[in-house]
Order: C-alpha cells, then structure tokens, then sequence
C-alpha cells in the first residue's frame, strides 16, 4: 500500500488525505493538529480497510498518540464519521452536533428513507438495490458512539488553535464548520468544496434545505478567512468568491428545475433529476449507475422544495407518487 500523502499547511496543522475507492470524491480530507498536550483529528475517512489503512499510515508518519487523541466530525456522512469508532482511545472525546447525532442514531433510518424514496418516485424495484450500495449503511461507524455534543459558538482549543463552532445547516441538518480566527482558517467540511459543489439533498417531504444552505453561505460571507479546508479536494483561498459561485451555481440549478416542471408540466422528483443536467460521463439518464440516479433525486427535491416555498412549484398526488407542477 502506498504511504498517505500528508500535506503540512501550518505549524503543528497537517492535511492527510484518505481514499475513498470507486468513489466520485477520489478521497477526504483528514486534518490533524499535533499538540504535546492532545492532538485533534476532524473527519476521518470512511469505515472501510482501505480508509483504515491509510488514517493509520497517516497516524504513524505522524507519530501521532491515539492515547492523546480527539476528534471533531463536521457531518453524519460516512466518509467524514466513519472511522471515529476505530480509532478512538477510552477517554477520547469524539465531537460532534446533535441534529446529525439523531439521524446518524435512529434504528429505523433506512426503512423511513426507502418509504420516502419511493415517495418521491424512485422506482421501487431500484430502492433497496441502492440502499444496499449506499455508503451511508455500508461504512458508518458501526455500534453506538459516546459523541461529545457542541453547539454553534462553542469553542474548542488545540494547542496554537482556537477553534469557534460555527454551524451551517445545509448539506446536513447539523454540519457544523470550525473557525480559527488568529490563523484566518476555516475548516468548511462539505459545506464549501473548491472543484466540485457539495451535495444539498434531501428525502423528507418537508424542510428546506437548500434556503438553510444559502443562509449558511451568508453567514460564513461574512467571516474573516485567508483559507478554507475543505472536506474533500483542494484548499481554497478565496472563500467569498468560491461562496459567490456556489450561490450561482444553485440559482442555475433552481431556474433548470422550474425550465423542466414547465416542459413537462408534472413530475416527481425522479423524474425532474432525470432532465436535469449532471456533471456525469453518461449518454442518458437510464446509463447513469444507481447511486448517482439516487443522490441526483435527493438534489432534485431540494430544489423542488424551495421553489415551492417560494410559491413557483406546487405539489399533489399521483397515485402514491409526490408530484410537482408549476404553481
Ligand atoms: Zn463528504
């Protein structure tokens, strides 16, 4: 196995990136404060043996402690959670956020998210195929963990770095982002990607997460950043301009949706991410592989659901099927 590539970024601050095979995201981003007193770890990989290897390959070029280990997990997501559980010491404090907790925790998650994407028109002989490829149920962390729960505001502190919680609701419920001030860095999780836009999605019928994550972009606008540390991919240098463009980017998106309900007068949420247009080698929608059909549908609907708080989508019923017209 090839050694990890760890990237330093500041004194005492280093960038590990941990693979993610077959996976469109090519890997995360793991980042790792070395302190003498305790070191801290923010997301970790997926809870995978390829992940594994390369999070402990990183730990070791490192010589990092586990004894003296915490760890800080941006969102629910398997690729950011999902090694917590393997590596943490008795007595690490494993950080995380409530919203994301509950989720992450209910006993019932996949049976209520296959009901709801049927709902929303996924074809129901492709439900449990993709629930059983989904990486939410295959690499998370797995048993219950002893989260430690922090709030939007709270501070955490790691040798030179004082870490601010700031949370950004939008790509999950509860992501929440860490601001340092004194260096100008902000450690964005999935909530500001530099070469690919991040996820907003959802199943449930209510809720609107696409408004929460352009409130949150607002809000992280307005904050002082030399450097954004993202997820997954590059670094980012210039935050405001990177937030301006994801802030067009969903505006395109939404303007698209409102272009196809139109078009085709009524659709489920399925239907509209198939005319969508996807940043995906594919001659059509029927040759896209099913998780990419399942995570577009989730977009599609958040889409769907602003417009309709918005007053520019209505929806009502086909048979069992949620559809969405022009209101
Ligand atoms: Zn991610």
């Amino acid at each position: 196995m090839p050694e990890t590539v760890i990237e330093q970024i500041r004194e005492d601050l280093f960038r590990a990136e941990i693979p993610l095979p077959r996976n469109p995201l090519k890997a995360t981003n793991a980042y790792i404060i070395k302190n003498g007193k305790r070191n801290l770890v923010i997301d970790t990989g997926m809870n995978r043996d390829e992940c594994k290897a390369a999070l402990s390959d990183a730990f070791r070029q490192l010589d990092i402690d586990l004894e003296h280990t915490d760890y800080f997990v941006t969102h629910l997501h398997a690729d950011h959670v999902g090694l917590v559980a393997e590596f943490s010491a008795p007595g690490a404090i494993i950080y995380f956020n409530e919203p994301d907790a509950e989720i992450l925790q209910r006993t019932d998650l996949w049976h209520l998210v296959s009901s709801l994407a049927g709902k929303h028109g996924f074809p129901e002989e492709l439900v449990s195929a993709a629930i059983d490829l989904h990486p939410g149920q295959r690499y998370s962390p797995q048993g219950p963990v002893n989260f430690t729960m922090v709030e939007d505001g709270d501070l955490l502190t790691y040798g030179n770095y004082e870490l601010h919680c700031i949370t950004t609701p939008g790509h999950t419920s509860g992501h929440t982002c860490l601001l340092e001030p004194h260096h100008k860095l902000f450690f964005s999780g999935d909530h500001i990607l530099g070469d690919i836009t991040p996820n907003i999605s959802t199943w449930l019928e209510t809720g609107n997460p696409l408004a929460e994550y352009f409130s949150s972009l607002d809000r992280v606008h307005e904050l002082d950043v030399n450097l954004v540390l993202p997820g997954h991919r590059s670094l980012i240098k210039n935050c405001r301009q990177r937030i301006d463009q994801l802030k067009d980017h969903h505006r395109r998106r939404l303007n698209e949706v409102l272009h196809i309900v139109g078009e085709i007068g009524q659709g489920s949420a399925f239907e509209i991410a198939a005319g969508m247009t996807w940043d995906l080698v594919a001659d059509s929608w029927d040759d896209f592989p099913l998780m990419q059909k399942w995570f577009a549908t989730g977009e599609a609907l958040a889409h769907v659901q602003y417009l309709e708080h918005e007053g520019k989508l209505q929806r009502s019923s086909r048979e069992k099927t949620l559809v969405f017209s022009v209101g």
